[in-house]
């Protein structure tokens, strides 16, 4: 099956610099979005896509019963592959009332339906590779489109933005007040990916490796995670994710420090960047983080 050109055409300057445009313009052609999945059209291109962003970002009042109801926070989570964003990102999404985004499940649920690119795209996301900036955008606004019309107000994004490019279309099209950037130590990154396992039924995340990483020294201190083991509805329903191979996770990490790693210098730069070293497991680094976010004395974080 041929790939169209203008799905995998890198992004340039000259599309870069006529971003604002095109959201001007799209803001009169509202009748061209679709409230319908997200979609594999070859001929999608990177304008498109973030003109498509630019409508669905905007804030629409919530519904939720969050103490943090109104703030309509508008976070990020980054960090290497295996560090928890979703963990975390997910804990601070009950606590806040805004949803939680994480760019990698909508891809992968976008892959399990067969669509024209599926093939193509599945190629990459299995080889721990990007898939192109045009379609992520497109997968995004199509969900922030979905939860607008759901009340929605807010988000914590997990997964994006993920290159310098999608950071500065993100930038053009809404506010991120705060981009949390998780740290762990690299010895433990792999075996947290090869642990992982997700219950096929109901999609909860477990990890059944345990980490004890001997401490050298007081910069580097012994560091133990022990396994999020699955209840026994879910132990004979477990799976492990394509792309949590060894093989994969080295050439998702080697991504990670060529095409991510540039856009946490991005953030640094304009003082929106929340460096947090993850000091273990879930009981030690929840409340140190809750602490880091000034979120700690209130009452909701203990229950979260
Ligand atoms: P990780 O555990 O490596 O952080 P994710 O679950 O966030 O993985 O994403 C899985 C895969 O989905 C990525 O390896 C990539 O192929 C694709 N993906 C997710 N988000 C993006 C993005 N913002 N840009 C490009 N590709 C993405």
């Amino acid at each position: 099956m041929a790939v169209s050109h203008r799905l995998f055409r890198p992004a340039t300057a000259t599309v870069k610099n006529t971003i604002s445009s095109f959201f001007i313009r799209s803001i009169s052609s509202s009748s061209s979005s679709s409230s319908s999945g997200p979609s594999l059209d070859p001929k999608i291109d990177l304008e498109e896509a973030a003109a498509q962003l630019e409508k669905s970002s905007s804030s629409s009042s919530s519904s939720s019963p969050s103490p943090y109801k109104g703030r309509n926070f508008h976070w990020v989570f980054l960090g290497c592959p295996g560090v928890g964003k979703g963990t975390y990102a997910s804990r601070l999404s009950s606590l806040l009332g805004v949803p939680h985004i994480a760019t990698g499940d909508l891809v992968r649920d976008e892959l399990s339906s067969s669509g024209l690119l599926s093939s193509q795209l599945k190629e990459l996301v299995n080889h721990g590779k990007l898939v192109p900036d045009e379609f992520i955008i497109s997968l995004l606004s199509k969900r922030l489109e979905a939860g607008k019309e759901k009340g929605e107000a807010g988000y914590i994004l997990d997964g994006f933005p993920r290159t310098v490019t999608q950071a500065e279309i993100l930038e053009g099209v809404t506010n991120i007040d705060l981009v949390i950037n998780l740290k762990l130590r690299e010895e433990a990154l792999l075996a947290k990916c090869l642990g992982r396992r997700i219950c096929s039924e109901c999609g909860a995340n477990y990890n059944v490796a345990c980490i004890d990483i001997k401490g050298d020294n007081d910069d580097s201190p012994r560091m133990y995670m022990p396994p999020l083991l699955p209840p026994p509805s879910c132990e004979s329903k477990l799976i492990s994710r394509a792309d949590d191979t060894e093989e994969v996770v080295k050439e998702r990490l080697r991504i990670y420090n060529k095409m991510t790693q540039p856009v946490e210098e991005f953030y640094r730069k304009r003082g929106k960047l929340l460096e947090f070293e993850l000091p273990g497991g879930i009981p030690e680094s929840w409340p140190r983080l809750l602490r880091a976010l000034n979120l700690e004395n209130d009452k909701q974080s203990a229950i979260a």
